[in-house]
Order: C-alpha cells, then structure tokens, then sequence
C-alpha cells in the first residue's frame, strides 16, 4: 500500500483578503496554522503557532486585515484567496452597533437587537457568529438567539435557543454551548407547526428580555438573532412576528433585494433595515449536505467533536417516562370544546404511547415536573434518542448524555430521526 504524501501549503494573504477552503472528503482531516501577521475565522482571532484541526464538512475563510502567512497541512477539495469580501460592510454594522451600546451605556437604557435575515445559505449564522465574536472582542456580554429550527445551532435541531455570549466561538467548534435556554419546537421546518413556532418565539423573547433586565452588561450589549431561511409567505409573517416579539430595531437582510424592500414597506419606522450582500464564499448546500450537518450536530451533542464524549446507553421502563408530542390534529371548530379556537389544538400536550414507531426519535427532556405545568413553554434540560424499543417488556433503550436515572420523566416527542451508528 502507498500512502497518500502529506500535502503542505503556505498561504500569503494580503490586507482585507481571505484564505477560503472546503473539506468535503470523509476520514479526511487538516491542519490550519498562522505562521505570521493576524488573522480571523469568522471573527474569532488565530494564535500564532497553534494548530487547528478540521475535518470533513468543514468550510472555513481565513480573513485578514493586516496581512498574514498562513500554512496549511492536508488535503482540502477547494482552497483559493478572494480578494473581494463584504467584510468591510460586516465590520461597519458592528461599529453601528457598538455607538448604539455606548448610548445605552451612558443612558441606562437596552443595547441593539439585531436580527439577521436571508434566504437559505446566504451566510446568516457566519454574519451573527462575526458580530457576537466582534462584540465580546470589545468585553461585551450579547446574547444569541437562534430561530432556526432547521440546524439549531445553539442545542440540536428542532429546537429554538439563546445563549449568553461570554467568549469568543472556538475556531473549529463554535460557540461554546454552555447553559443555554432551549425550547422544543419538535420539526425541522416552522411550517409544520408555525402556531408552535409563533408561541416559542414569543416565549423566547419574554424570557431573553428579562435576563437583559436582569444582567446590565447583556443589556447594553444586546441581542443577535439567527432565523430561518424561509422567507416567503408564512415565512416572512413568522419573520414580522419575530421581529415584533423581540422588538428588533435592526435587521440585516442578506443578498434579497425583495425581502428588503418587504420589510422596509412594512416595519416600523423606528426598524433600521439593511442591505448586505452575500459573501462570495458562502458555499450552498444540497438537501443531502443539509441533513448530513443536521445529523453531525446531534451527533456531536452526543458524542462530542474536539473533545470527544461518552454517553449513556440505559433501558427506561415505559411506565418511568411520561411521554408526550405537541399539537394534535386541528379539527373543524364545530368539533372544539366551548371557548377554543380550532388552532389551539396545534399547541396541545398530546400523551403518545410508546411503542415501535419512537425508533431513532430524539426526544427532548423537559425541565417542566409535571403535565399539568405549562410544558410546552417550559424549556428543556436536554435530549435523548432512543436506541431500541422493547414491545415484550415495555422498555425502551435510550442514548443520554447523563447516566441513569433520566434527569426528569417529561419527555417531548421529536419528529427528527438520528441513527446512532457509533
Ligand atoms: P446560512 O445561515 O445563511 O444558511 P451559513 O452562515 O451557515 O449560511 O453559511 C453556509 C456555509 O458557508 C457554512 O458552512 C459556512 O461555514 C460557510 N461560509 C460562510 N462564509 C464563508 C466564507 N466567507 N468562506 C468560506 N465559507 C464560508
């Protein structure tokens, strides 16, 4: 057998350029290093000398407003250095951002809320991770908020979160995930249940604006929300909604003309709406792309990345768990006790019975410690899946990241599949 010779490349970059690569090729891995000068992924800024590791699915831009020399070890299916990037246009909305946390500094009052929107693969999740990193670089605390049930990048898929930004994203893993709120949402796409998703938004901005009020540094620093890339239709209304229950004074509109004229058309005149264009390095992504990085994020909340983790394979009796999904049927109003709308039951704790079917399901641990507490507002501790269904003896297997016991018996039904094939 021969083996593959290491390839090593030497990058020179200069000022306001951009080293961009791609890792596409399974059990394939590479290694990052700036040797001189200053450089950022993403806005996280790279030790000189220190070795980043990528691998498969990774596609990465090495910006550089000074100039750099950077080495790179391994093979990458594309590497190339753009010259033309819209970094200078990202690095002015963090410089408007910042005069508007220095005013609420000086008057006690709430930083900017932010909101980013785009269609799909437009950079939106890069542009948020760039502003948060830029924000904490200057020792602000914001908060992120991430609507996007689709890749959920702040917990799993599925779900919708906020997390307080206290360090800048690690470069190969991002942000750090620690202690963030989470609410079930249960799909991939809002449209399935957009009266849920309206319901968590809502709940998601209560919660976000008390801790604002209840942390001064988070409130001056404000808050960078992420949404989904479905952006027409019942899609733009869950984005009018969103911007509403958050009350956004800023929203980014990345490379759509008419989604921006939309919006200026139809926000309040106190809503400073922006153009941004598209960087050209923002790589699209095919449905089976998609759901391979969906995949990847449960299986890294699982098992862990850089660092691995080892969770727990343990049998739960069916009569130990309450299990439930959200949203039954609508039915005609007709049929609706007195006093409820017909889309009332699209927010309904349904009891499910365990059986077969739960196979490869996610399910969500609820923090709620019984049905008759508000569970579907309540958030969730964390996720399970279940790894085997045993009909004969009423037990299901499942995967956690804590040992036995299960933290809580609440457990919320995930139409999101993961084969755990480790
Ligand atoms: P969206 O949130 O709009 O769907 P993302 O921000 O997730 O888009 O970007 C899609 C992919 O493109 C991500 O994998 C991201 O790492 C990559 N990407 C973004 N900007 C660049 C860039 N300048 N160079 C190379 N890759 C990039």
């Amino acid at each position: 057998m021969t083996e593959d010779k290491v390839t090593i490349q030497e990058f020179k970059l200069d000022p306001d350029c951009e080293l961009r690569f791609e890792l596409e090729s399974k059990n394939e891995k590479m290694t990052l290093e700036l040797k001189s000068g200053l450089a950022e992924v993403f806005g996280t800024e790279l030790v000189k000398g220190k070795k980043y590791e990528f691998t498969c699915g990774a596609k990465v831009a090495v910006f550089t407003w000074q100039g750099c020399a950077v080495e790179v070890i391994g093979k990458t299916d594309v590497s190339y250095i753009a010259k033309e990037t819209p970094m200078s246009l990202y690095l002015n909305c963090h410089a408007a951002m910042e005069r508007m946390r220095e005013v609420a500094e000086k008057d006690d009052t709430r930083g900017p809320i932010l909101m980013v929107v785009g269609p799909c693969d437009v950079g939106k999740s890069t542009l948020c991770r760039l502003l948060l990193n830029y924000a904490v670089r200057m020792g602000r605390r914001p908060i992120y908020v991430d609507l996007d049930v689709g890749q959920g990048h702040i917990a799993i898929p599925g779900t919708v979160g906020a997390l307080l930004v206290e360090r800048p994203s690690n470069v190969v893993d991002g942000f750090s995930q620690q202690a963030p709120l989470v609410f079930h949402f249960g799909h991939k796409n809002p449209s399935s249940n957009s009266v849920l998703y309206n319901l968590l938004v809502t709940r998601l901005a209560e919660v976000c604006s008390d801790r604002l009020q209840a942390n001064k540094k988070a409130k001056v620093s404000g808050i960078v929300i992420n949404t989904c890339g479905w952006i027409k239709g019942g899609g733009y209304k869950m984005l009018t909604h969103a911007a509403q229950a958050f009350e956004v004074d800023t929203i980014l509109v990345l490379d759509q003309e008419r989604l921006y004229n939309e919006l200026v058309r139809d926000m309040p005149d106190f809503v400073k709406v922006v153009f941004l264009p598209k960087s050209g390095g923002v790589v699209e992504r095919s449905q089976i792309q998609r759901n391979e990085t969906r995949d990847q994020s449960v299986r890294e909340y699982f098992y862990g990345s850089r660092t691995p983790l080892y969770p727990h394979s343990f049998e739960v009796k069916w009569s130990e768990a309450k299990l439930f999904k959200i949203g039954a049927p609508i039915l005609p109003s007709s049929c609706m006790p007195l006093g409820m709308k017909a889309e009332d039951n699209l927010t309904k704790l349904v009891a499910v019975t365990p059986g077969p079917s739960l196979l490869h399901h996610l399910l969500s641990v609820s923090f709620a410690d019984s049905p008759e507490d508000d569970v579907v507002q309540t958030n969730v501790a964390g996720f399970v899946c279940v790894t085997n269904v045993d009909v004969e003896r009423q037990t299901f297997t499942i995967l956690s990241p804590q040992p036995r016991p299960l933290p809580n018996h609440i457990l919320l039904l995930s139409e999101i599949q993961f084969m755990d094939t480790h």
